[in-house]
């Protein structure tokens, strides 16, 4: 693959099964497949074990001694990069962005934040909300003085511009999914960062698929979304270098489920947790994946997705956000 030259440490061992989905297939009229990179990286594994084997291996090229990231209350790229950072004898600093209104005791408390303590993250708050750029800004400054103090971080912010290192490993699963079922007609997957997206775009093309990956937006608009990939598939390009895969590559995204907004759970959550869970015994994190699977059988309505068609839902993970949204859930289920 293209972005080999690049170092890497391994967090994910192995290949991560893809297998039919029988009873969601009969339900929806569509061959429907799933790719359990929920599994990556166990425990509560996800895509983000993918992303950090490039961010990890830049670290640990520079010798650093600690990971600084920032992200949401409840994110798995943080949880999973303070685990990683754990395995390598790194030390995880955390920045937690204030980036969901109104949410409660559990959503502050548990889920992947109880996690954090579990692995003794150093936590930075970032009260601002939604300002991307801002909390990048942060994350830098405290960086800077953590420098002062005679540590070596290795920082990995979020905003779009950065070097998209983390869709390399998506590239690489890309690689995997071509050569473990060549044929998808859909490749579903949520579209945060876009790393993800746009690492499967790139790479599945590169493997000689012409599968249409088609993103579910979790956190922007579908135009808004759009030019962020733009920009995260551009960045790619010059990551990968001489990569056969065109920066202009079409972006096909859906936003139907990101209502009410940024890890708010509308009812689209609702019905495809349900639905798997009680279709297929498999579970859906309300933040990411869940917001994911709603595209299917709303795409298929739409004719979007013909029957018949052969489908792969990436299921992302998350689940470890779950017990944060304890209330918001039990309230729906
Ligand atoms: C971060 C995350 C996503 C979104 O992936 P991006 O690469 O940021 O677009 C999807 N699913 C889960 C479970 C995540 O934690």
């Amino acid at each position: 693959m293209s972005g080999d030259k690049h170092p890497r440490v391994q967090l994910v061992a192995g290949e991560m099964p893809i297998y039919r989905l029988h009873n969601l297939s009969e339900d929806l009229g569509v061959n429907l497949y799933i790719k359990r990179d929920d599994l990556a990286g166990a425990p509560f594994g996800g895509n983000k074990a993918r992303q950090l084997e490039y961010y990890l291996g830049a670290a640990q090229a520079e010798r650093a001694d600690a990971i600084f990231i920032t992200g949401a209350v409840q994110s798995n790229f943080v949880r999973t990069a303070a685990a990683a950072a754990r395995s390598l004898g790194m030390k995880p600093i955390v920045q937690l962005e204030d980036r969901v209104p109104g949410m409660g005791v559990a959503y502050h408390a548990s889920g992947n934040v109880l996690l954090l303590r579990i692995l003794g993250a150093e936590i930075v708050r970032f009260p601002e909300g939604e300002n991307e750029e801002e909390a990048d800004a942060a994350l830098r400054l405290r960086a800077r003085q953590l420098r002062g103090e005679g540590a070596r971080p290795y920082v990995i912010p979020l905003s779009a511009g950065n070097p998209p290192l983390g869709a390399l490993g998506y590239m690489r699963a890309a690689e995997e999914i071509a050569a473990q079922a060549p044929d998808f007609d859909f490749v579903i997957v949520p579209s945060g960062s876009g790393l993800t997206h746009a690492g499967l775009l790139a790479g599945l093309r590169e493997a000689g698929s012409q599968a249409r990956v088609i993103g579910s937006c979790v956190r922007r608009t579908a135009s808004s979304q759009a030019e962020r990939l733009g920009v995260v598939l551009e960045g790619l390009a010059r990551l990968a270098g001489g990569a056969s895969f065109s920066p202009d590559l079409p972006v096909h995204l859906w936003d139907g489920a990101l209502a009410p907004g940024y890890g708010k759970v509308g009812d689209a959550v609702v019905d495809a947790m349900k639905m798997l869970a009680r279709r297929e015994g498999i579970l859906l994190d309300p933040v990411y994946s869940a917001k994911a699977l709603a595209a299917i059988p709303a795409l298929i309505s739409a004719g979007t997705i013909p029957k018949t068609s052969r489908v792969l839902f990436v299921h992302t993970g998350g689940l470890a956000a779950t017990f944060g949204y304890r209330d918001v859930l039990e309230a729906a289920f």
